[in-house]
């Protein structure tokens, strides 16, 4: 068997914390290929190592002294090796570094540093080789992810590798650029390393146990998902449960190879299964419900819109020209809205209005702000009565408004738009609907 473990942040935030990791890699002989993130948070209040090389870099741009930054970057690093009593040294490592910095080499580079660093010191902690995700990671010039490219680059790179350190978060261009996928991306490579020695499992290791039915910052406690399949585990984390990247599961996926979420603090624990299929019933009627807040609706009406041939693609072509993808699009007869991230809209509204305007010519258009979006997911829900009806009865009872509603095709997430401030209300009426009260 093979393992591939990925390790985040705050796994990896002390000598505490990879004193755990290493026993967790030592319990079990398979776990042969391990992805470090970035040293994360030690306790609330702390930065991540992520966050101080963006910051330190930002000064570097600038032309201004980062001396203070870079060192306090170094301290943390160092206190990792003396906790670990390891015998490395990364001074040329920084002054590297640094001089690189002062070249402008991106903030990608200052931010991948992070998981580099922390890969070297992972590696002489194991005894296991280091590979730079640099030499087989591949983006094209357009900074896209190349996953065929990679996977060939990464399975000729490997080969005959028996163990091996590979950082997260990072691969490069052809010309030796460092490029990062999005922020929480070492779940990516994770993943792409798993697809590339075909690993057995693909084991996530992070603060919580596994995979839970809400955002824990909102529900108290809430209870954990035991298995959960690809498309469910996609659209709660695309929708905002941060516990694995959104696109995490692509380079698995049709490989049918599992991920398991777990516990880095309780490694006893089963922790959540992600995978392609199950006959195994959720434990309740929805498997998940998570969100995001910061949407606008543009509400366009036309009479007789119904009959118009073209309506929806002539509008949707004015978010496009200004480079804007829509969420959603629920439509009536007469009226048609578009969902978008109110935070790429606001400063092109206007354009927008005017396109919209010339391309359909419509009787009345408004804009809402400050919405939520909130997914009810579950691949039981299509084969239970009655589910959209216990949704809204919850959230009628708890005084929230619902200005959206929009069921998907796979029937196994419905979507609700509610305004900012009822989010945590409606996530909480949802829960103890299905989960609490389980009437
Ligand atoms: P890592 O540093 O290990 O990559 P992350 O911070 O990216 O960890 O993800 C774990 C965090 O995700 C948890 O500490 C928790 O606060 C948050 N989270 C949000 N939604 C959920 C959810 N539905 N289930 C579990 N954790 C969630
Ligand atoms: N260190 C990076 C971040 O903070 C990547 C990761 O943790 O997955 O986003
Ligand atoms: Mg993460």
């Amino acid at each position: 068997m093979k393992k591939v473990v990925k390790f985040g942040g705050s796994s990896l935030a002390s000598a505490e914390q990879f004193q755990k990791v290493g026993a967790i890699i030592h319990a079990d002989e398979d776990r042969k290929f391990v992805v470090p993130s970035a040293p994360g948070k030690r306790f609330d209040e702390d930065t991540k190592v992520t966050d101080m090389l963006y910051a330190c870099y930002a000064l570097a741009e600038k032309d201004h002294d980062f001396t203070k930054e870079i060192n306090r970057i170094e301290e943390r690093y160092q206190q990792i090796i003396d906790g670990l009593e390891l015998d490395l040294d990364l001074s040329s490592e920084f002054d590297r570094i640094i001089d690189n910095f002062k070249k402008k080499a991106g903030s990608d580079y200052a931010a991948s540093r992070g998981e580099y660093l922390n890969g070297i010191i992972m590696a002489n902690y194991l005894g296991y080789e280091f590979i730079d995700p640099a030499e087989a990671l591949r983006f094209n010039e357009a900074g896209i992810f190349d996953a065929e490219l990679t996977n060939k680059l990464l399975i000729k790179r490997l080969e005959g590798v028996e163990r091996a350190v590979i950082p997260g978060f990072y691969g490069a261009m052809g010309d030796g650029r460092v490029k990062t996928f999005s922020r929480g991306g070492s779940d990516i490579t994770g993943s792409i390393v798993a697809k590339a020695i075909q690993a057995d499992v693909y084991e996530n290791w992070t603060d919580v146990s596994g995979f839970l039915i809400a955002d824990p910052r909102i529900i108290k406690d809430p209870k954990g998902i035991d298995i959960i399949t690809y498309g469910e585990l996609r659209e709660l984390s695309y929708m905002g449960a941060g516990v694995l990247h959104e696109d995490a599961i692509f380079p698995v996926r049709k490989e049918g190879i599992p991920i398991n979420i777990r516990n880095t603090n309780k490694p006893e624990d089963e922790g959540t299964w992600i995978v392609g299929n199950t006959c195994q019933k959720a434990k309740y009627t929805i498997t998940g419900i998570a969100g995001k807040k910061g949407f606008a609706s543009i509400n366009i009406e036309k009479d007789m819109m119904n009959a118009e041939v073209g309506f929806g693609r002539k509008v949707l072509q004015v978010f496009e020209d200004y480079n804007i993808s829509f969420e959603h699009m629920p439509s009536g007869i007469d009226t048609l809205s578009v969902m978008v991230h109110q935070s790429e809209f606001v400063d092109k509204e206007q354009k927008i209005l005017s396109g919209i305007n010339r391309a359909v010519n419509p009787d009345h258009v408004d804009i809402q702000s400050d919405l939520a979006l909130i997914a009810v997911v579950g691949r039981c829900m299509k084969s239970q009565r009655g589910t959209a009806g216990r949704i809204f009865a919850a959230l009628s009872h708890a005084s929230v408004n619902v200005r959206m509603i929009d069921q998907g095709s796979s029937e196994q997430n419905i979507i609700i738009g509610v305004v900012n401030e009822d989010f945590e209300t409606a996530i909480k009426a949802i829960y103890d609907i299905f989960v609490e009260t389980r009437i």
